[in-house]
């Protein structure tokens, strides 16, 4: 949903027809079943492989490991449009955990278990804490999306616990389909959010082939997750620009059809400069985060600009989503109304994925 008459520079034709297909997708099989993903607190099952089947699994995975073997620009297409659509589904997450996967696996982990994932067979999950946190295989526990459909876990685990600090972390993926001591407990219960599915998952004394160790050698856990952070931030501010859109464009429609003391809200001058500054802090998210996906495509996105992206845009997500609920009056408490929706749904955007203190912390490295 571009503002004025800009276009993102990394929308060309392809990623353009692309959009297409993912928006008529998600209208048509995700869009009807939000309320009942609300009420189970997570997708239908059949949601991944539908999904797998419309080609938006995957899509910057090369077509050689069952992925859509495009780029970047085909997986933001996915984010926003889902965004747009108020639909939550942690195709991202499935992507984190292929990017993973394709970045430090061995070709046999690669064939094992990228296509099983496109295909939505395989639902994928990352679990993984700061790393002042450390984590550790045996009693690690937090709150994980997809966690309660995860076949395959990407974990954070401390192999070597004799070695200090990042040191001994190693990147494990663990086979979770009958696997001794492996378990999903209850979902949690969020502010927002409600249609994704986030659990605890609990590994006691659990094992994992060596096999399945994502790396050539143990301790390298630490610098991989450097490595792929930026690309889950830069998801997040991706979807983070689209609802800041999405609120502005729904807002709009709301304060021409609602009337206060005869009039239509619009024709206020608090509403028309509170949404006219909202407008203005989404485009100016829009240029930063194409900019940040350009640089990405080009293989140039660094992990201090994608730390700004991801705490100065859900930043602004969360004060453009406010102020236009503001804008709705009462009917902006109410969940019937999008923004409602969108409100308590933002709210995390700033503390997963990194939180913005850390973020903060991250970039003021760089000073
Ligand atoms: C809905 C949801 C889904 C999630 N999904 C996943 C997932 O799929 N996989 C996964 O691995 N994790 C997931 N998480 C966990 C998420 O990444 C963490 O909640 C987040 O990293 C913050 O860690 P914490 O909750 O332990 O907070 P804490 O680390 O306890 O932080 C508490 C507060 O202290 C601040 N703080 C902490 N350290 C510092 C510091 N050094 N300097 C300044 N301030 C600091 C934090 O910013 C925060 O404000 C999810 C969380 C939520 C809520």
């Amino acid at each position: 949903m571009p503002s004025c008459a800009y276009e993102s520079r990394w929308v060309n034709d392809d990623v353009r027809m692309f959009r297409a297909t993912v928006r008529q997708f998600v209208q048509k099989e995700f869009v009807p079943a939000q309320d009942r993903w609300r009420e189970q607190h997570g997708c239908d099952a059949t949601a991944w492989t539908a999904a797998g089947r419309a080609g938006i699994l995957l899509t910057d995975v090369p077509e050689e490991y069952g992925g859509g073997g495009g780029t970047f620009a085909h997986e933001a297409v996915v984010l926003e449009e889902l965004a747009l659509a108020g639909v939550h589904f942690g195709s991202v997450i499935q992507s984190i955990v292929a990017h993973y996967i394709l970045a430090y696996g061995s070709e046999e982990q690669k064939r094992a278990w990228l296509p099983r994932m496109a295909r939505g067979e395989l639902v994928g999950a990352i679990a993984m804490s700061e790393p002042a946190a450390g984590s550790d295989l045996q009693g690690i526990q937090t709150f994980i999306t997809n966690g309660g459909q995860a076949g395959l876990v990407c974990l954070a685990a401390k192999t070597d616990p004799k070695v200090m600090g990042v040191k001994g972390i190693s990147l494990v993926v663990v086979e979770t389909s009958g696997l001794p001591g492996y378990r999903v407990g209850r979902s949690l219960d969020k502010v927002g959010m409600h249609a994704q599915d986030t659990c605890e998952l609990f590994f006691d004394d659990v094992r994992v082939p060596l096999a399945n160790l994502l790396g050539p050698a143990e301790g390298k856990g630490f610098s991989q997750m450097m490595d792929r952070l930026v690309y889950e931030r830069l998801g997040v501010a991706v979807s983070a620009v689209a609802v800041a859109e999405r609120a502005v464009a729904v807002t709009r429609s709301y304060v021409k059809e609602r009337s206060a003391f005869g009039k239509p809200l619009i024709d206020f001058q608090n509403t028309r400069f509170k949404l006219a500054e909202c407008k203005t802090a989404a485009h100016v998210g829009r240029v930063f985060v194409d900019s940040c996906i350009e640089r990405f495509l080009a293989g140039q996105l660094d992990d201090i600009t994608a730390a700004m992206a991801k705490y100065w845009l859900t930043d602004w997500q969360c004060r453009i989503v406010d102020e236009c609920l503001q804008l709705h009056g009462g009917y902006g408490y109410m969940t019937e109304y999008p923004i409602a929706r969108m409100w308590t749904d933002s709210r995390v955007q700033r503390i997963y994925a990194g939180s913005n203190e850390i973020m903060k912390e991250l970039i003021a490295c760089s000073l």
